[in-house]
């Protein structure tokens, strides 16, 4: 596999048979089209949010389409304390015992402002569940990713976490630093662990977010988050061991 494009990947059938995966914002947009991917690969997923009954649906659509049960975890990004994290480790633990796959995909847009408007809320809200979220979830399910055979962490960049871009604010310093944390915690599992670290960036998909970021926008001028799924499913899957520390794109 070495030299492949995510993005240009084709996914076999049960790709990831038996694996267990965490998707974050599993409950609407691309993470939704995730969880139901993996699911539709033979993963058993856990589906992070905030929203039960928006959980409860996904869950439902991958029920009827025969995949394997899925779990369903309620839990707010922007307000969960410690306990509530440690009892999702302990769920995870104590129902499989590892964890072969953490998606980290919520994420809020929060305000499309200038610097010096900036509201200092929202910023301590966006950079809280963008980043911080992501960094305490992933510290609390280490030692189950450790006991996996074959883990993937992927955590969701941007294009605006790249390079800066005026007005994006919060978002775009949060899009950075997931960038700088994936590229820290690859170092530091890279010669002593089976776990692979790596950032995607989805590029412009068509969710409630790139509404809320660009409603002047066609509905239909940028793909469906089912058709940006190769690179995310290249990433999760065994075909992508040994790639770690990497950031790549869903999109030319
Ligand atoms: P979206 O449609 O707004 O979905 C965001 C997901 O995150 C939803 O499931 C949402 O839950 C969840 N979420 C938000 N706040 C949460 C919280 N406090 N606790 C738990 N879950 C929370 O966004 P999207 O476009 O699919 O974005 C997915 C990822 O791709 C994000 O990391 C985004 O930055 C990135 N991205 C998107 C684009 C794009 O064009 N769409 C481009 C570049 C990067 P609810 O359903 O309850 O709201």
């Amino acid at each position: 596999m070495a030299g492949i494009e995510p993005r240009d990947y084709q996914p076999r059938p049960d790709l990831l048979h038996e694996r267990v995966i965490l998707v974050t914002g599993a409950s609407d947009g691309i993470g939704r089209a995730a969880a139901l991917s993996f699911a539709a690969h033979g993963a058993t997923v856990v589906l992070l949010g905030r929203s039960a009954r928006k959980l409860e649906r996904v869950h439902d659509e991958i029920r009827t389409a025969g995949h394997p049960q899925p779990a369903i975890a309620v839990l707010d990004l922007a307000k969960a304390q410690g306990p509530a994290y440690f009892d999702l480790a302990e769920q995870v633990a104590g129902t499989w015992g590892r964890l072969d796959g953490l998606l980290h995909n919520a994420a809020l847009l929060g305000e499309r402002s200038p610097i010096e408007q900036h509201d200092v809320g929202t910023w301590q809200q966006v950079l809280h569940v963008n980043l911080s979220a992501a960094f305490i979830l992933t510290q609390v399910l280490l030692p189950q990713l450790r006991r996996s055979t074959d883990a993937s962490i992927l955590f969701t960049s941007s294009g605006v976490g790249r390079r800066g871009k005026a007005y994006w604010g919060a978002y775009a310093v949060s899009k950075f630093g997931v960038e700088g944390l994936a590229q820290v915690l690859a170092e530091e599992t890279r010669d002593n662990t089976r776990i692979r670290v790596n950032c995607l960036n989805p590029g412009g998909t068509r969710t409630a977010m790139r509404r809320k970021a660009y409603p002047g926008e066609s509905p239909d001028a940028r793909p469906e988050p089912s058709a940006i799924m190769p690179a995310y499913l290249y990433l999760m899957g065994p075909d992508s061991r040994g790639v770690t520390g990497g950031s790549f794109d869903c999109q030319a």
